[in-house]
């Protein structure tokens, strides 16, 4: 399998989060990047840094804003210049206050528009943010490229991940949304596209942009959001809308999950995938499901990693896996490898 690498795909992330109540270190640290790579390497894949697509920097934007909202993006490319010029600033963008039920004027300060577009405080934004997430949607586009093209599976190496994005709002580590950005793109070939989401939270960015459309379904399988994140969404329930009804579909599953229970869920997923008559398949592709994983309640082992990637191969479908989370990064080289390899088998 050919792995395309975003070109910062070893940057340092994020300083800090809040987690349940605490400040704590980011958990999307450089060496997850390190990690990846290697095991997508001990896969045996064959890795290239991602370039800018055909049509250069303009063509990038255009696929960007195929998905994205204009002022949001403008948002992103300009936040940091615009907050680090206030006095005493900080190291990073946390939004501290957001529009609400009950306050929702929109306004220019810094102040207002980190909390009008970012989501929560995971998603803080540094100096090199814009750039990291461009090089992310860079190597997913490529990958995408390369399924227009007639490969069969493509490993997008992207850091930031893009799942929990919407539209208009950076949310959960993610700014871009690379699977819903992949998707638009396969679509100028591909009649029917899928993404299925197995990262462990509830792939909440890709459900917000297509739950409107019938062309696009998006199926997750992710830890119960009554009490997980994202917890606002990811509800059996939640259907799709209007032309969408149908074609979005979550499978949340309890804590402690193990792999014959994830394989179940798995399965359904697949079948909604066939069922639906998908020409091309997107993995939103988390390894936070792993039993040790510090933001996942799962119990997940480096195996069912084979298994699964072993089950997605059996829907014969044009691959592309896009890198969400995965946090425990002793594990995360193995776990990748297995994916892949299982997939491959
Ligand atoms: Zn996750």
């Amino acid at each position: 399998m050919r792995a395309i690498i975003s070109p910062y795909f070893e940057a340092q992330g994020p300083l800090q989060m809040l987690y349940r109540g605490y400040f704590v270190s980011h958990y999307d640290v450089a060496k997850r990047g390190q990690q990846i790579h290697l095991g997508l390497i001990d896969a045996g894949c064959s890795t290239e840094v991602a370039s800018l697509p055909e049509g250069g920097e303009s063509s990038l934007h255009e696929s960007i804003l195929s998905i994205h909202d204009a002022q949001y993006i403008d948002y992103l490319q300009s936040a940091w210049a615009n907050w680090s010029n206030m006095p005493n600033s900080s190291a990073e963008i946390f939004p501290n206050i957001s529009p609400n039920r009950h306050i929702n004027q929109f306004n220019q300060h810094p102040v207002a528009l980190a909390g009008w577009y970012i989501g929560d405080a995971a998603a803080l934004i540094g100096e090199h943010t814009w750039r990291n997430a461009l090089g992310s949607a860079s190597a997913v586009i490529e990958a995408a490229a390369r399924l227009k093209s007639g490969e069969l599976a493509v490993y997008a190496l992207c850091r930031p991940s893009g799942h929990h994005a919407c539209q208009d709002m950076a949310m959960g580590m993610c700014f871009l949304n690379n699977v819903a950005i992949a998707a638009q793109s396969l679509r100028q070939q591909f009649s029917r596209v899928a993404i299925l989401d197995i990262d462990m939270h509830h792939g909440n960015g890709a459900q917000q942009i297509f739950y409107h459309r019938d062309d696009v379904l998006t199926v997750s399988i992710h830890g119960d959001p009554s009490n997980f994140y994202p917890f606002y969404s990811g509800f059996a329930q939640e259907t799709g809308f209007e032309q969408g009804e149908g074609f979005n579909v979550n499978l949340p599953l309890p804590p402690e999950t193990n792999e014959i229970a994830y394989l179940e869920a798995l399965n359904t997923a697949g079948n909604k995938v066939l069922e639906f008559g998908a020409e091309a398949l997107i993995v939103a592709t988390g390894f936070d499901t792993f039993n040790s994983d510090p933001l996942g309640c799962f119990e997940l082992e480096s195996c069912s990693y084979y298994a699964i990637g072993r089950m997605i191969r059996s829907l014969k479908l044009p691959t592309l896996f896009a890198q969400e989370g995965g946090y425990f990064v002793p594990a995360l080289r193995e776990n990748v490898r297995q994916m892949v390899v299982g997939f491959e088998s």
